[in-house]
Parts: structure tokens; C-alpha cells; sequence
């Protein structure tokens, strides 16, 4: 599914639809440039699982939990992570293969730990489109794998 933005409110909106929708053990992949808006698109898809408090990028600490929404919310920037094997030293598989929601940051840097069923979200910008377009592809995993 590919949706467009032109807005910073609307690509918040598409990540809290997707966080309401979102099940127990499900994994999130967001790709894209810095300042994409993957930290937006993670805002609205916190609040889309009732998680009041703010949400800010995780960077120096890889992963933040967050436990007083509807499940519990993995949220991490892997962007500083100089090897997986650190991945295995935070302990990410409890989060991964456990009955919350994870949302990986920059899960191409670790793209070798993704389970199947990740869910791919890629943002792109289209500068001729307009500084604040984006385009947003949401890809679920082929039924077939
Ligand atoms: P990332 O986490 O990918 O590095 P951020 O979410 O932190 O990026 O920042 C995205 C920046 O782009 C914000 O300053 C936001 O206001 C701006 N922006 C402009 N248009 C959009 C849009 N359509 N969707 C998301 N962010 C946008
Ligand atoms: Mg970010």
C-alpha cells in the first residue's frame, strides 16, 4: 500500500491509524533518510496505541519501552549500532518475538535480525513534489513466505 503525504500532521495521522490497528507480536521496520519523518510517523503510532506519554527518538539507549498503552510498545533507533551481536546484548529478542509491538528505526542496519513478518514502512521524499511531501509504502508480509 503506498500513501502520499504533504504535511507533517498527516504522515503523525497514518502511523496512529496503524497503531490502533496494530496486534500482539507484530514488528514495524521504518527505513528512510534522516529527517524523513520516521520519528513523526513513531509519535503517531505511539499515540495510536494510547501511549499519553511523549515519545522521542531512543538513540543513545537503542530501545524504549513503553507499557501504558494498549500492549506494550518497543520503540527503537537502531541507527548507532555499530554490530547486531549488540542487539543480543540489550536483549532485543524478548521484545521481538514477544507479545508486544515493536518499531525498529532504521531496521536496514539490522536487517539480517528482522523476523518475516516484519511490516516494511519506507518514506521517501520526492523534492519536485514539494519540500514536505512524502511518499510512504507500507508493505506486510507476502502471505506465500
Ligand atoms: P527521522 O526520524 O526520519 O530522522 P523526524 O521525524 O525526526 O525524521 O523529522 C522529520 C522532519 O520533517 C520534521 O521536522 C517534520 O516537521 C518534517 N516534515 C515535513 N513534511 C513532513 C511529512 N510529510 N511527514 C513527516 N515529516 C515531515
Ligand atoms: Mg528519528
Amino acid at each position: 500500500m503506498t500513501i502520499e503525504t504533504w504535511n507533517e500532521e498527516e504522515t503523525y495521522a497514518l502511523g496512529k491509524k496503524l497503531g490502533e490497528q496494530a496486534e500482539p507480536g507484530q514488528i514495524y521496520a521504518l527505513l528512510g533518510d534522516l529527517g524523513v519523518g520516521k520519528t513523526i510517523f513513531t509519535k503517531g503510532f505511539a499515540a495510536g496505541l494510547g501511549v499519553k506519554e511523549a515519545v522521542s527518538s531512543p538513540t543513545f539507549t537503542i530501545v524504549q519501552i513503553y507499557e501504558e498503552g494498549r500492549l506494550p510498545f518497543y520503540h527503537f533507533d537502531v541507527y548507532r549500532i555499530g554490530d547486531p551481536e549488540e542487539m543480543e546484548e540489550i536483549g532485543y529478542e524478548d521484545c521481538f518475538f514477544g507479545e508486544g509491538v515493536c518499531l525498529v528505526e532504521w531496521a536496514n542496519l539490522i536487517e539480517e535480525l528482522m523476523p518475516k513478518h516484519t511490516v516494511w514502512v519506507n518514506i521517501e521524499k520526492s523534492l519536485e513534489k514539494g519540500f514536505d511531501y512524502r511518499k510512504i509504502e507500507v508493505e506486510y508480509e507476502n502471505s506465500g513466505n
